[in-house]
């Protein structure tokens, strides 16, 4: 069963050619090295399968789990973590992988927490950058080294990223039909 969409924004050939090109990027830039992938989850699991299996480098992966929408479209004020198997990093390059840069907060908890580990040296890559977003100047936010899209500020799902849970199989990005 296919869950109701009003409109697709980004194809899945688009995705499949800009996830490419940022691999190619990605991989000129760690010539040699090899590369800790920290994925932010859930919803940035199916960018970082499709991301890694075209980089031509050494590659471990690792994950945090980070939840600021609780099922619905609206933010809550607090990020929260959840302990899972986390890889060493330190004084390894980490390149943190997340779905979509909305108010950056999320990005910024898993920079910090990184930072703290000390790696040799810490990037990040979003899929998804979200346009005319007011971002609180409250928290200093982590620079985007890699950005697959820009998209307008609509919740999207699919690729990963979902509404209550449904849509992260669909191959495109999309806006849903919200309830
Ligand atoms: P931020 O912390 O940047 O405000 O939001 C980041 C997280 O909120 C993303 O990792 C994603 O899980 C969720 N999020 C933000 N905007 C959207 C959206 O338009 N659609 C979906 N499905 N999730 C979103
Ligand atoms: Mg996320």
């Amino acid at each position: 069963m296919t869950p109701p969409i009003q409109k697709i924004l980004i194809p899945r050939d688009r995705l499949e050619t800009r996830i490419n090109e940022l691999a190619q990027e990605i991989s000129r830039n760690y010539p040699g090295e090899e590369l800790v992938l920290v994925s932010i989850l859930k919803g940035s699991v199916v960018f970082l399968t499709a991301l890694m299996k075209e980089l031509d480098l050494d590659v471990e992966i690792g994950f945090l789990y980070l939840s600021s929408y609780q099922g619905e479209t609206l933010p809550q004020s607090e990020v929260r973590h959840y302990i899972i198997p986390f890889p060493d990093i330190e004084n390894r390059h980490v390149l943190l992988i997340e779905d979509i840069f909305d108010t950056g907060a999320s990005l910024a908890y898993a920079w910090d927490l990184c930072k703290k580990k000390n790696p040799r040296s810490l990037k990040t890559c979003v899929l998804l950058l979200k346009e005319g977003i007011e971002r609180p100047q409250s928290i200093p936010l982590p620079p985007i080294d890699y950005c697959g899209f820009t998209v307008p500020n609509e919740y999207v799902v699919g690729f990963g990223l979902d509404y209550k849970e449904k849509y992260r199989q669909l191959p495109c990005i999309a806006v849903p039909v919200l309830d």
